[in-house]
């Protein structure tokens, strides 16, 4: 049996056998006060009857005939008649003899017959022994209470009468009951019957069944309910296929993909994973298994660990046996899960190292020929004549150019060679930058232009490669006085202590030398910036050929900046000038 059913039953039991019960006491009370009332009235009319004998004898003092037609009349109506003086004295009575009864002045019907003109008093009789009902009256004469009639009756009359009555109210209300039972029986059955199909219906969805439906023949707010219901649970088996659908499609895309996808928890537990992430590693049947276990590389744990602070997508290269992968993370926040992507870049890995390997072994050939050359056209220069000397010219300068291409690709192929731990030694910046300075001193006074050096004077000492850190510097300052005409180029060095005081390109990093080269030359426009450090890259090829340029210092100056863990940046104005800003970390 349903708790809702034995709640609604029992709610609705104790409310009828309440009322019921309230029902039984107030009739039985009431139907009893009027039948007194009744009674009494009934008791006084025969005290009015009984008014004229009573004057007429009391008046003569006729006592004992008043006393016999007292007993009489007494005995034909069932009921007893008692007659008083005002003084109490018991003058006639129809079921006693009146001269053996006790003063009756103190009796209650008979004082507040004498003070109130009418006294009735339901008590027990001591004359007679039995419960009483006693009316009385005064009779008056001309003014004056000359005697007290009072009539009164058995209580066990209307005893019978009572209990009579209350047999009838319990049958009925007991039959009342029992039907009122059967109806809210039959009402609480209608009422928790839908209940009770709506969570059957319930717990099937909640099992996965969707197909669930309601039907209920009534027209009231249950069967809306169950339409809102089946309602519901079409709309829930539709979205659940979308949803199952579209799973299916994500998990058939990823495992599809070309590319390694693993999602890790926060635990580091592998959640997901595809076929290609399980090529990558060799191992299948990872889900649940630590990530480490499959792929320790320091790179990838500290890519994990970023993504968990910074919230944004980081992409790092990694190795992976003897593949070279692009491993692109991104942080899921809700559930703090982690998504690794790895992009197979080994092919295009491969070919930049045999482009390097070529353009290393290329600039190592071509140097002795080259040499030869230039000392070749070197040894003509002195013996041509005048009319093809500026055949040489051109062979010489076109020779110079090539010779420092190959230098300045041989120096970036050393660069690109990446030592795993470069060594470098204390450099004294300050130093160096003096000694660059004093070289470049005439050829900026041969254009009209004013070169500074400023600095901080307690610049830390940074563990650099001084050689390399020597051509940084050439490169740039070549560069500022090769691309300005006039005004000024100053070189600043100077130290980044606190942390956010300048804008900083590195997190983690808190103390920075700044080396900046400035110039007030031509500038380079907005668009070209970005690209200035791609190797041969220039932004007007004729001037720069002019110039002598190769279109890979800049380049070479981005490695050595990398190689220092550092940063550069440039700021630039068509027309007003140039800034290049390289950050060094100190530590
Ligand atoms: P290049 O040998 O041609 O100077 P770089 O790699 O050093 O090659 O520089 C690339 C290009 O960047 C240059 O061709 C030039 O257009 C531009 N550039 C570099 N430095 C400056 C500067 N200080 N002022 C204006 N343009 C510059």
């Amino acid at each position: 049996m349903s708790k809702i059913f034995l709640k609604i039953f029992i709610g609705f039991l104790i409310l009828i056998v309440a009322l019921t019960t309230l029902f039984i006491v107030f009739s039985y009370y009431s139907v009893r006060e009027q039948y007194l009332e009744t009674l009494t009235n009934h008791l006084k009319n025969l005290n009015y009857l009984l008014k004229s004998k009573i004057v007429q004898d009391v008046e003569n003092k006729n006592y004992s005939v008043l006393d016999y037609y007292i007993k009489k009349l007494g005995k034909n109506i069932e009921a007893r008649i008692t007659v008083i003086l005002p003084d109490g004295l018991v003058i006639a009575d129809s079921e006693r003899d009146p001269s053996k009864m006790e003063n009756h002045g103190t009796r209650t019907e008979i004082v507040q017959a004498i003070n109130n003109g009418f006294g009735s008093s339901l008590r027990y009789s001591h004359t007679i022994h039995e419960d009483m009902l006693y009316v009385a009256l005064p009779i008056m004469k001309e003014g004056k209470i000359i005697a007290v009639s009072r009539v009164s009756m058995h209580t066990k009359d209307i005893d019978k009468l009572y209990s009579q009555l209350r047999n009838s109210i319990v049958t009925i209300a007991i039959l009342l009951t029992l039907l009122s039972l059967i109806g809210i029986l039959l009402f609480s059955l209608s009422f928790t019957k839908p209940i009770k199909s709506l969570v059957e219906s319930s717990k099937r969805i909640s099992s996965g069944d969707f197909d669930t439906k309601l039907f209920l023949k009534r027209n009231d707010e249950l069967k809306v309910l169950a339409d809102s219901f089946n309602e519901m649970t079409t709309k829930l088996s539709a979205s659940f296929k979308e949803i199952k659908e579209q799973k299916e499609e994500l998990s058939q895309l990823i495992a599809g993909l070309q590319e390694g996808l693993i999602v890790i928890d926060k635990l580091g537990k592998i959640t997901l994973s595809n076929k290609s992430f399980e090529r990558i590693i060799g191992k299948a049947n990872i889900l649940g298994v630590d990530y480490w276990t499959v792929l320790q590389d320091t790179k990838v744990a500290k890519l994990i660990k970023q993504l968990k602070s910074q919230f944004r997508s980081i992409t790092k290269e990694i190795r992976v046996d003897d593949g070279y992968f692009l491993c692109s993370g991104s942080y899921i926040e809700p559930k703090e899960e982690i998504i690794l992507i790895f992009y197979n870049i080994t092919d295009r890995k491969n070919l930049e190292l045999v482009k390097k390997d070529f353009i290393s072994n290329a600039s190592h050939e071509l140097r002795t020929p080259l040499t030869s050359i230039k000392g070749y056209v070197e040894t003509l220069q002195t013996e041509i004549d005048e009319k093809h000397k500026p055949f040489l010219d051109i062979i010489e300068k076109n020779t110079d150019r090539i010779i420092r291409i190959v230098e300045d690709l041989t120096i970036l192929s050393e660069l690109e060679e990446k030592k795993q731990e470069p060594e470098f030694q204390e450099v004294n910046l300050i130093d160096i930058s003096k000694n660059i300075i004093k070289i470049f001193e005439q050829s900026a006074s041969a254009k009209g232009l004013i070169l500074q050096f400023n600095y901080d004077e307690n610049l830390p000492p940074i563990k650099a490669d001084s050689f390399k850190i020597e051509q940084l510097l050439i490169n740039l300052i070549d560069n500022a006085i090769k691309y300005t005409n006039e005004g000024t180029i100053q070189l600043n060095i100077t130290n980044e202590v606190e942390e956010g005081s300048q804008p900083s390109p590195k997190d983690n990093v808190n103390n920075n030398i700044i080396i900046e080269i400035s110039d007030t030359g031509i500038g380079i426009p907005k668009e070209h910036q970005s690209r200035i450090f791609e190797r041969f890259y220039t932004v007007d090829k004729s001037r720069s050929k002019k110039l002598g340029g190769t279109g890979l210092g800049l380049s070479i100056v981005k490695h050595i900046v990398q190689l220092h863990n550092g940063e550069i940046k440039v700021e630039s104005e068509l027309g007003k000038g140039t800034r290049f800003i390289v950050l060094l970390p100190v530590s």
